[in-house]
């Protein structure tokens, strides 16, 4: 039993854990005083990104893949392994499934066999292309079953599904979390997505790539308001979810484009691509629930996350980037 003079630490197992988001929790939870084990297959993930953690004698890298099984002893399951940009989980789309089927299903055996408490982190790409806006956790969505997107779609609702069934038949402590786009330092300077691709195109001079008209909107949330989300549901006793997480400022791919270069004082041309199948028109979460439920509002705008964000990007292209010139 412990004692109530100590603080309570846990041994937390991050799936994911060198990927963009996994690597900020890692560092929240180091600084919380817990227990971290990292694993990743570093599919998207990198070695760099948890580089400052190395030495602390309470973090585990370890390198497994989700597919398969693994046995660990931990008190708390973060599932983020998955590739989250669409250019990533496209390469291979069958793997992507079986990350989010497979994979869920090895955490979900892992956290039943010692009864630790896990959280999965799901998407608002469960609502696909949404007629309903905005978003609420109601809404069962939208989704192309036998798209290009639907690997990362459907195993992510897979994976949601196994989250309630292994708490009605095996009373496992699941959470399901529904994470809208989220930006911010450590994603990949080519992962893909949006916010990473504009700021390195404005920085590099290179022409802004717009999808479609860019009248497409989304809700951008910066990293840190994400992370102080997660560790509020894994916190909270007997509310499983599925809970929207993620800024409700909505802006089109246009007014992003624009804000970027302006920020940036580029010299890049905006230029407009086709827009990919099933690239969802309209994106933005209710979030009435992370209020009422966890307290939770985001703090940063986006003006305010992009100034934090531009940077990091300078810094890695001065770094990895042959004749950049800041
Ligand atoms: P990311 O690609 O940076 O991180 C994913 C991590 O999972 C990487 O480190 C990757 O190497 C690892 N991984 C992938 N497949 C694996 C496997 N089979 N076994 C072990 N490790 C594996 O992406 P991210 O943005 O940090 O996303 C983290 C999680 O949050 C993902 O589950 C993603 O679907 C979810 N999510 C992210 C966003 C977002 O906007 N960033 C939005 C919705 C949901
Ligand atoms: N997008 C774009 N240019 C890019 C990358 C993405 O216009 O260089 C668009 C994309 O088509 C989508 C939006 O930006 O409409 C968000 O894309 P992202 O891949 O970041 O996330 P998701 O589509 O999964 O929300």
């Amino acid at each position: 039993m412990q004692n109530a003079r100590f603080i309570q630490k846990k041994r937390i197992l991050v799936t994911g854990g060198a990927g963009f988001i996994g690597s900020a929790l890692c560092e929240r939870l180091l600084g919380e005083g817990h227990y971290v084990i990292c694993l990743d297959n570093f599919f998207t993930g990198t070695r760099e990104n948890v580089e400052p953690f190395l030495d602390n004698i309470h973090f585990e890298l370890i390198r497994h893949d989700i597919t398969q099984p693994i046995f660990l002893e931990v008190d708390w399951v973060f599932n983020l392994a998955c590739p989250a940009s669409p250019v990533h989980y496209q390469y291979n789309p069958i793997k992507t499934l079986k990350t989010s089927i497979l994979g869920t299903m090895h955490m979900l055996g892992l956290a039943k066999r010692v009864k630790a408490r896990i959280l999965h982190a799901s998407t608002s790409e469960v609502y696909g292309d949404p007629v309903v806006h905005p978003q609420t956790e109601d809404y069962w969505g939208n989704v192309n079953p036998i798209g290009i997107r639907s690997c990362y779609d459907e195993g992510k609702r897979a994976a949601e599904t196994l989250m309630m069934d292994y708490l009605r038949e095996q009373n496992v402590d699941s959470k399901i979390v529904r994470i809208f786009n989220t930006y911010g330092p450590n994603m990949r300077a080519d992962d893909g997505r949006v916010v990473s691709n504009f700021i390195v195109q404005a920085l590099t001079g290179e022409d802004i790539t717009i999808y479609g008209d860019g009248t497409q909107t989304r809700s951008f949330c910066y990293v840190d308001d994400l992370v102080d989300v997660l560790m509020l549901m894994m916190e909270k006793d007997g509310f499983t979810g599925p809970v929207n997480t993620g800024n409700p400022v909505e802006f089109t791919i246009l007014e992003l484009a624009e804000k970027v270069v302006t920020m940036t004082n580029s010299t890049s041309k905006l230029v407009f691509k086709p827009l990919p199948q099933d690239d969802p028109t309209q994106r933005k979460p209710d979030i009435s629930l992370a209020r009422t439920e966890l307290g939770w509002d985001p703090k940063i705008k986006l003006d305010d996350g992009l100034k934090k964000t531009i940077p990091y990007f300078d810094n890695w292209l001065a770094q990895n980037y042959k004749n950049y010139k800041p």
